[in-house]
């Protein structure tokens, strides 16, 4: 799919896609090592060349100035593991953008949750798989179950809305599906199952096939305890949204089930400094050698990469990639 035509400032392509939503990666390091994002044995380490904070801000100041993005997701990695993050905070959050939220294991909530409430920040994602202490240890193979927990409760007693993100896996945690949405609805906590992307290692391993957990089989999960029933999702919305009457929300990110690839406004920033297209094509671009140039010099050339990082969107099917989360932000 070419992008075509840039429609009143903004680069759109043939679909009506456009980029509106940033991602941006702080840095690839993590503090857990969960087993459909890395490899047995491997710990996630920062990359060579990290972008500074203030390259950052620059980089979505001119994204904002150039592709029109309204809103911005810091991720990672583990954003909040990240020297950075304080000073990108704060700079992020005077851009002036529509919406700025975060994405985070929540392991170093608490350590961080007076600077994040103050920041005036509205939203949080927090990743959480099971509520099962010993199966916790499995899937992050780090971390404390209660401090995460713990961690969600500051942000919303500060005054966040919260989002819990489960990856539901076979054999694994699909117990968890109704403990985990209980634990949600109790709190005004919208959860959202991510179907298990076929991404980085998993790509050579059966383990994808024996572990991803279909749409249509949380929707039977959970049917067995509670009636639902489906809500309009706004155009570029990744989650299909269900609402349980007099209960709250659950959403589900069904990137094999019901690919959003049709209605994707997501643009990805790596922490070293290169720009994604698309989570499913490992194709990047540098953006690093135009920060230090003037708005004048640099938003044409910009404009160029952007046009073809469009272009890397698929038309409908989400493939996977063996790109890791880490590196593009999950
Ligand atoms: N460290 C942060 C966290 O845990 O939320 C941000 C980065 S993490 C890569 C972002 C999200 O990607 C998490 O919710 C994680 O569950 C999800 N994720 C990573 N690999 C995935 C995969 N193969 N399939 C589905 N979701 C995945």
């Amino acid at each position: 799919m070419n992008p075509v035509a840039e429609e009143n400032n903004l680069i759109v392509d043939r679909q009506g896609r456009s980029f509106r939503n940033l991602r941006i990666s702080l840095t690839a390091a993590c503090n857990y090592a969960c087993t459909y994002c890395v490899p047995d044995g491997k710990r996630l380490q920062a990359a060579a060349y990290e972008l500074g904070a203030q390259e950052m801000i620059q980089a979505v100041r001119l994204l904002i100035a150039t592709a029109g993005i309204d809103k911005v997701r810091i991720t990672g990695g583990e954003p909040l593991l990240s020297p950075k993050f304080g000073e990108l905070l704060k700079g992020i959050m005077g851009l002036g953008l529509q919406d700025v939220s975060l994405t985070t294991n929540g392991q170093l909530l608490p350590r961080h949750a007076n600077d994040i409430i103050e920041s005036k920040m509205k939203r949080i994602n927090v990743s959480l798989d099971t509520l099962n202490r010993d199966a916790f240890r499995d899937i992050a193979r780090s971390g404390d179950l209660n401090t995460v927990l713990h961690g969600i409760e500051l942000m919303q007693a500060g005054g966040l809305k919260v989002k819990i993100n489960m990856v539901p896996m076979r054999g694994v945690n699909d117990d968890q599906i109704i403990p985990l949405l209980e634990y949600s609805l109790e709190r005004g906590i919208e959860l959202r199952f991510i179907e298990l992307m076929n991404m980085g290692h998993l790509q050579a391993s059966p383990v994808h096939g024996q572990q991803f957990y279909s749409m249509d089989e949380i929707l039977a999960c959970i049917s067995e305890r509670y009636g639902f029933t489906r809500t309009d999702a706004p155009f570029d919305s990744t989650a299909v949204r269900y609402e349980i009457p007099g209960h709250g929300t659950f959403g589900i990110i069904a990137n094999e089930s019901e690919p959003f690839c049709k209605n994707c406004t997501r643009l990805r920033l790596s922490s070293n400094g290169d720009l994604y297209g698309c989570l499913s094509n490992a194709r990047s671009q540098s953006i690093r050698e135009l920060l230090p140039l003037s708005d004048e010099e640099a938003v044409p050339q910009l404009q160029t990469i952007l046009l073809s990082a469009l272009g890397d969107k698929q038309s409908d099917n989400f493939s996977g990639e063996v790109t890791v989360m880490k590196f593009i932000g999950g």
